[in-house]
């Protein structure tokens, strides 16, 4: 038996997001996962679940790919480590750096590789302060970003982030950070509003903080092409291209922060193409190795890099890089996967099984009285639960709806879904490889999750 873990967990570990006074009263058990394939994760038990959240929406190619641990291990037999500093490079990341190039937007033009989506987020604000101090307008420092955004929990990305967990407690956000609207229609205050007006809402509102704050002062403005952690939230028709317009009438950079919407889970290979947006920077992690081995990036374009060229001898190198930039092994999991999600067709799967099982949850669920709000795009989804829903009053948060749900699913049909952080909302985004069997066990043992604590 393995019955030790129990207790080195409990007395060694320190999780992330561990709740602590939970935690002191002895109530924070954790499940010891031991082997996955395809869509499932199986515990020491024996106790097998089906991961429609992908492990934290990254394992996009699902678990247990042969080709992908066969590169891992073939790269760590030749080269395990040597860094990417100027000077070097791996076989492997210079590879993958061109594989990346070739799916992206036309008018992106390097890759600046990092672990994770944190640290790639921190590399881009460092890279948009650095373009433009060469620009010679140093001022030019704030970055917008928008309530329910999630770009990360460092100093500067937990500021970015705009959901209020991340800030308490830590002093955040940072000063050189505002925030915005978010997206959020189904939210909007007055019901009454078309998509349309409510577009026009947010845009009123981001032009009003840029004259407040002065836009001489604003470098950049950071989004998800669909807000992820902040609820699963896609724009209303014709938000990226409004906002945009705003930003390129001030002379505000744009970054797509698409570590969940990168290679693929739209439907499209980055959202940035789903939506039209022209992104300055795309950030990529998660789906590009699908958590394989950690490797993140940072996408610029033409545009950007053509003023970073312009550096002097006086600046000297960039003083930003990490000892495991590229690390080879990521890399070798990055090229293996990009092949096989191309070989597999993952990127259409993911669009079309992602559509069918939204019409699921929306045939099963759309007429339930606490259910105020079926949405997704591609193989995203989110169910959002109200206590009345013709004025889609809230549940007191106090009865922690969306947990309880997630809580049954897992233990009367073992399915992960995720309970977001704010808001009572059931998220799922399951691998590219759900099928759509896997699909109806999904959408059938969310109606049973729903009925248990909803009725
Ligand atoms: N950006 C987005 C959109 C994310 O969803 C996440 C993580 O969920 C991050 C950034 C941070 O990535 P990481 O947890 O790898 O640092």
């Amino acid at each position: 038996t393995n019955d030790h873990l129990d207790a080195w967990d409990r007395d060694c570990f320190f999780h992330p997001s561990t709740h602590l006074a939970q935690h002191a009263r002895g109530e924070s058990a954790n499940r010891v996962i031991r082997t996955a394939s395809g869509v499932h994760i199986e515990d020491r038990d024996g106790t097998q679940l089906l991961d429609a959240f992908a492990g934290l929406y990254c394992v996009n190619v699902g678990y247990g790919r042969q080709e992908i641990a066969d590169a891992i291990a073939d790269q760590a037999r030749e080269l395990a480590y040597y860094h990417s500093y100027v000077g070097h490079g791996t076989e492997a990341s210079i590879t993958l750096a061109k594989m990346i190039l070739d799916r992206s937007p036309s008018h992106m033009s390097k890759v600046y590789f990092g672990l994770g989506g944190s640290d790639a987020n921190e590399t881009n604000i460092k890279l948009v302060w650095y373009y433009n101090n060469i620009l010679g307008r140093p001022q030019k420092k704030k970055i917008i970003s928008r309530w329910r955004g999630y770009h990360g929990s460092g100093l500067m990305t937990g500021s970015l982030t705009g959901l209020e967990l991340f800030h308490k407690k830590f002093d955040l956000p940072l000063a050189q950070v505002v925030h915005t609207d978010a997206p959020y229609y189904f939210r909007r205050e007055d019901t009454n509003q078309s998509e349309a007006e409510f577009v026009a809402q947010c845009v009123a509102s981001l032009e009003a903080l840029i004259k407040a704050e002065g836009a001489e002062t604003i470098a950049a403005f950071i989004g998800e092409p669909v807000l992820g952690t902040g609820g699963i939230v896609p724009p209303p028709a014709g938000y990226w291209d409004a906002i945009q317009a705003v930003l390129e009438k001030h002379d505000i950079l744009l970054i797509a922060d698409e570590v969940v919407t990168g290679f693929g889970r739209l439907g499209s290979m980055f959202g940035s193409d789903h939506y039209g947006m022209k992104p300055d920077i795309i950030t990529i992690a998660k789906g590009l190795t699908s958590a394989y081995a950690p490797l993140s990036g940072s996408i610029v374009s033409d545009r950007m890099w053509k003023v970073l060229e312009q550096g002097t001898d006086e600046n000297g190198p960039i003083g930003h890089g990490w000892t495991y930039s590229a690390h080879p092994i990521g890399a070798a999991a990055g090229v293996a996967n990009l092949e096989l999600i191309d070989k597999l067709g993952l990127v259409e799967n993911a669009g079309t099984v992602g559509a069918y099982l939204q019409e699921g949850l929306r045939a099963a669920l759309g007429a339930h009285a606490h259910v105020g709000d079926i949405r997704g795009e591609g193989m995203l989804a989110a169910v959002e639960f109200v206590e009345d829903r013709d004025d889609r009053r809230l549940f007191d948060p106090a009865r922690k709806i969306g947990p309880q749900v997630a809580a049954a699913l897992l233990e009367q049909d073992r399915v992960i879904a995720r309970a977001m952080p704010q808001g009572d909302i059931l998220g799922f985004a399951p691998p590219f490889c759900l099928t759509r069997q896997d699909a109806d066990q999904i959408v059938a043992a969310t109606q049973r999750a729903v009925e248990t604590v909803l009725g």
